[in-house]
């Protein structure tokens, strides 16, 4: 009974079957179309090569030895055209003539069938081949349409990060004229004005310059992430650099404990005034994080490979799943929020990106009730 077998433009497949015997030809050609499948038979290679350019079959049976153009040659032929190499196509070879099954493979056939036919077994591998050729022909689909949404994906996140750019950059001169206009009327006229009014003024001026260091760190972050931010390299010791970032962090917090543990210096090659704002970011964070009478130890260490920082306090921990997600842009530990903490979500990222801008390394080590420890290493050379 002849079954309905449907390709993937929901019309039976098309098999190309070329042989110069008229006998097998037809043989196949009955067969096969007994079968559901749409057949043109051909009886030479040349024939076998306009068929297939005039009308692109799903899979062409070819043999192997014919007079003019042989099988080997047809198929490297369509291998070498960019609009037929695609298809695929299985050898037919007679029992007693010398099939080169590597050669078969070679030229870029995918299987090869013995004459005289088992029906059973051509049907068998036709259909897989064919099942095969449709499945590969789906993946190479999806594969583009993926590409194509990714590309689509890229160029709007291209546009969003130009637009984000040029607004946060745009901000900075208004915010600077709200700060200055400010701290101008704060000037002229705090003797005249009541604490209470005053309060407000100093809320806003407060409130504009976090919007400001807000606008600062993004744009640092997107010059650093594109690789403009430049590095102004020097020889610097991290250990006096540690105790100077100490002494400028006191006054957040004066009773917490801020201890620099001294091996002497611990000269490496680096952007200081960069690196002084990463040893900043992460010991204000803890200096925030921990109690009023806590502690912060900053361990400088000399290592073969360059230098470590460590800043240890004895804050609220960090819960595991959040570790990698605050180096992130805006990633923030929820729990945290609930202690009314003001944060960005900034400073890490600007702290990673850049470390890792001199080749260096960060991590986090915490437990939650347990305290963090912040450490990154930068390299000697
Ligand atoms: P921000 O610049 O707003 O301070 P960060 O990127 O520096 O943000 O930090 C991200 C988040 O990581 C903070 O909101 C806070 O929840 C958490 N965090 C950072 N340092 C500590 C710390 N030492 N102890 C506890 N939580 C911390």
């Amino acid at each position: 009974m002849k079954t309905q077998i449907l390709g993937m433009d929901q019309t039976p497949p098309n098999i190309l079957i070329v042989d110069d015997m008229p006998a097998n030809l037809q043989l196949l050609t009955e067969l096969l179309k007994q079968s559901g499948y749409r057949v043109q038979p051909v009886s030479s290679g040349e024939q076998a090569i306009l068929a297939a350019q005039t009308e692109q079959p799903d899979m062409i049976l070819l043999d192997i030895n014919m007079p003019g153009m042989n099988g080997y040659e047809v198929c490297k032929q369509l291998k070498s055209d960019a609009a037929l190499n695609a298809i695929p196509v299985l050898f037919i070879s007679a029992l007693g003539e010398t099939l080169d099954k590597i050669k078969a493979f070679a030229v870029g056939g995918v299987d090869y069938i013995m004459k005289p036919f088992h029906f059973a077994e051509v049907k068998a591998r036709v259909q897989t081949h064919l099942t095969l050729h449709r499945l590969q022909c789906e993946r190479e689909q999806q594969n583009r349409l993926l590409q194509d949404n990714y590309d689509q994906l890229k160029i709007l996140e291209d546009l969003r990060d130009n637009l984000t750019h040029m607004i946060v950059h745009d901000m900075r001169s208004p915010l600077m004229a709200i700060i200055l206009s400010l701290e101008l009327y704060t000037r002229q006229t705090s003797r005249k004005l009541t604490e209470a009014a005053i309060k407000p003024i100093e809320t806003a001026t407060m409130a504009a310059h976090r919007l400001i260091a807000m606008v600062n760190s993004l744009l640092d972050i997107c010059r650093m992430e594109s690789g403009n931010m430049p590095l102004h390299p020097e020889a610097c010791d991290l250990t006096g650099l540690a105790s100077e970032v100490i002494q400028s962090l006191q006054h957040l917090k004066p009773d917490c404990r801020l201890e620099l543990t001294q091996p002497g210096p611990a000269m490496v090659p680096c952007d200081r005034e960069l690196i002084r704002r990463v040893i900043t970011n992460i010991g204000a964070n803890a200096v925030k994080y921990v109690p009023d009478n806590g502690r912060v130890q900053f361990n400088i260490q000399n290592t073969d490979a360059g230098v470590t920082v460590q800043i240890i306090d004895n804050g609220p921990g960090i819960p595991r799943e959040y570790h990698t997600r605050i180096f992130e842009k805006f990633g923030q530990v929820a729990v945290h929020q609930q202690l009314k903490m003001y944060s960005t979500g900034l400073g890490l990222t600007f702290c990673k990106l850049a470390v890792e801008a001199h080749g260096g390394t960060i991590g986090l080590e915490s437990e939650v009730g347990k305290g963090s420890t912040f450490w990154f290493t930068l390299p000697r050379t």
